[in-house]
């Protein structure tokens, strides 16, 4: 039995950073608390925790002498500013795309400009990017939503980094309505949820059976069983190597394998080899 991974899989650039950023601390001999989980993998957190790295809810909790770790998706100013000023230490991980959307929108806050910004407004990243640009920006689900929003002045439109492109341009679109200034567009949406997308699809149509490497509860790593099961069947979501059904894989020649962004190099080692000794067996 062949084990063929997908082109792209598991983290993602900012996920990959994050982590490393962490490792790094570690080694310096930190105590790291990081503002929410660094990551949606339990394994990966597990094994995080077994380093001394524990996750805190609120910058209050935070003590002299530790330090503080910003998550991919960026806080606000504030909390940022609260960050400092109890821990000893900050590492920022805020991934530079999420940098660049919270960046465009303080500048057109600075210029006195509207900003609409494309995204769900209970997300931890859209919160952070909000706190940017507080009396200026919107942050809106959708076209639908355009409708209420007061007159613009010289708005700027950016998006959520992980929203669809149909969705950011609708809003874009209806934005013009709003407004009798020019509007500046600025796509800000990352590809890395496509990319893993693209490449699952493109392999799931020449192997027999499929394994999605990730949480049961990461929307992601759902997304890319759905798209796997469009044209492989057989598809199965896990989280560890122990879920694998060796029956399933009876005269299957070819095996899939891809992953979410939060999945761990080292836990995507230990089901392939999983999946290869198995092979051996069949
Ligand atoms: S999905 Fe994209 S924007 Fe989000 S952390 Fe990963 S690389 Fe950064």
């Amino acid at each position: 039995m062949e084990v063929l991974l997908a082109d792209e899989y598991g983290f993602c650039f900012g996920v990959e950073r994050a982590v490393e950023m962490v490792e790094e601390s570690l080694e310096e001999g930190d105590t790291v608390r990081t503002l929410g989980p660094l990551i949606h993998n339990d394994q990966e957190m597990s094994r995080l925790a077994t380093h001394g790295v524990a996750t805190i809810s609120e910058p209050v909790q935070i003590q002299r002498g530790e330090t503080a770790v910003i998550r991919a998706h960026g806080v606000t100013p504030q909390v940022e500013a609260e960050l400092r000023e109890k821990a000893s230490k900050v590492v920022d991980a805020t991934c530079p795309f999420v940098t660049k959307v919270q960046k465009l929108a303080s500048r057109a806050a600075a210029q006195d400009r509207h900003v609409v910004v494309v995204g769900n407004p209970e997300h931890p990243e859209m919160i952070g990017v909000f706190g940017y640009a507080p009396e200026h920006a919107f942050v809106i689900n959708d076209a639908s939503e355009v409708a209420n929003l007061p007159k613009l002045k010289s708005p700027l439109v950016v998006s959520q980094t992980t929203i669809k492109l149909k969705n950011f341009l609708e809003v874009a679109e209806a934005v013009k309505g709003k407004t009798d200034d020019e509007v500046q567009v600025v796509n800000t949406i990352c590809s890395a949820t496509r990319d893993r997308q693209d490449a699952a699809r493109a392999l799931s149509t020449v192997v027999d059976a499929f394994y999605i490497i990730g949480g049961r509860h990461s929307s992601n790593s759902r997304k890319l069983l759905a798209v796997c099961k469009e044209e492989c069947e057989k598809s199965f979501l896990i989280e560890t190597e122990d879920e694998i059904n060796a029956e399933d894989l009876r005269g299957v020649e070819k095996v899939g394998v891809t992953a979410g962004a939060s999945t761990p190099n080292w836990l995507i080692d230990k089901i392939v080899n999983r999946l290869k000794a198995i092979g051996t067996e069949n």
